[in-house]
């Protein structure tokens, strides 16, 4: 076992202060990472404060996380000291279950275990996440990260990049789709970067009037203002797609007005609150409410080897991760552009 630098929480009412794990020794199939970047997702700050209920303290958050190698199991085939590696959402799975044989480890029947505020799959061994010095994971669930890439800006692609390239291409994101993306945080960034790679024509739906120029920069063909009821008159009927990204309680039903007849809408976003849905919103045009979680391994791979052919990363404010409390606060705030990285390196 090595100790590893981390901050965490020891209550939904308290603030991440410095703290000190175990990580355990290597095993034959793991790899050990020093972690140098890890992403702030809003999902970490739902269950530092608990807002999905069932949160297990003290808790390191952190499932944005990219470093380098420094030890390597005996059996590890994949990986050698020295390697960039990327670790996500999730650190096991079951997989021999139907849905780990289709590679959708997130969907594991046995429950997977994610990289914090979980256990290891023995139920017992809780997981620390990413706001930590160092990380010990099976190669099974560690990602190859392109030396082309900013390593800093690469690391939300870890769990934004996957959460939003997963839903474009289930839904077969092709050139000349109408893409809607609702919300322009740290997953709605690069939900227009990567439709927009994609071939995608992408409308940017968001109630920030001042982020319309920033959408354009990156990538979005048109805005939308959603605090503007006009808005949805305007665009009525138009999206092949809408991805959803919004944290906070909103109408479904008036997105649910923007798709053309049996359009999608996928839900990622995951506000702490349910919120109804007419189903008039539904059936006049067969039209879909759907969801999506994360995505499996392979295809967190498949989306780390497009945005280093593509050249996207995510927009980024490296912070020290003493000032993590601050930006936890900005991002209640929508005070985000687009993504906060805390610099591990002053930890
Ligand atoms: P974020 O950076 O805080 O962005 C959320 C965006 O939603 C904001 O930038 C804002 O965009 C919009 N928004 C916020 N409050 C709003 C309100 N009250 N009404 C309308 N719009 C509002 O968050 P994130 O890290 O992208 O995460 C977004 C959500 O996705 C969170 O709930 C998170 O837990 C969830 N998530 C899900 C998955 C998954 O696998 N499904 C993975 C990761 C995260 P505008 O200023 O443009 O309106
Ligand atoms: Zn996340
Ligand atoms: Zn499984």
């Amino acid at each position: 076992m090595t100790t590893a630098k981390a901050y965490a929480v020891s209550s939904a009412k308290a603030p991440l202060a410095p703290f000190q794990i175990e990580r355990r020794a290597v095993g034959p199939h793991d790899v050990q990472i020093e972690i140098a970047y890890c992403g702030i997702c809003h999902s970490d700050l739902h269950q530092v404060r608990d807002e999905w209920g069932g949160s297990k303290y003290p808790m390191v958050p952190g499932h944005e996380i990219v470093g380098k190698i420094t030890a390597v199991g005996a059996h590890v085939k994949a990986f050698k000291v020295g390697d960039l590696a990327g670790v996500g959402c999730m650190v096991d799975s079951c997989r021999t279950c139907p849905s780990c044989q289709r590679k959708l480890e997130q969907f594991c029947e046995k429950g997977v275990a994610w990289s914090y505020n979980s256990t290891e799959m023995d139920r017992v061994t809780p997981t620390y996440g990413g706001y930590s010095s160092s990380i010990v994971v099976d190669e099974a669930f560690t990602l190859k990260v392109s030396p082309k890439l900013d390593l800093a800006a690469a690391a939300p692609l870890l769990c934004a990049g996957i959460t939003t390239y997963s839903p474009l291409r289930h839904w077969n994101t092709k050139k000349g789709d109408k893409v809607g993306v609702v919300g322009l945080g740290g997953l709605g960034h690069m939900a227009v970067k990567i439709a927009a790679a994609m071939g995608a024509e992408v409308t940017m739906l968001s109630t920030s009037k001042s982020k319309e120029a920033d959408a354009r920069k990156l990538g979005a063909h048109h805005f939308g203002l959603t605090s503007d009821d006009a808005t949805f008159k305007r665009l009525a009927g138009q999206f092949d797609l809408i991805i959803d990204t919004i944290s906070a309680p909103h109408d479904y039903n008036k997105y649910l007005g923007l798709l053309r007849i049996e359009g999608a809408m996928v839900l990622l976003g995951v506000p702490p609150e349910p919120t109804p849905v007419a189903a008039h919103a539904l059936i006049g045009g067969r039209k879909i409410l759907t969801g999506s979680l994360i995505g499996g391994v392979q295809e967190t791979q498949e989306m780390l080897d497009f945005c280093a052919e593509h050249g996207i990363v995510s927009e980024i404010e490296l912070i020290p991760v003493q000032q993590v409390n601050e930006a936890y606060e900005r991002m209640l705030k929508n005070d985000v552009r687009y993504r906060f990285v805390l610099d591990m390196k002053t930890l």
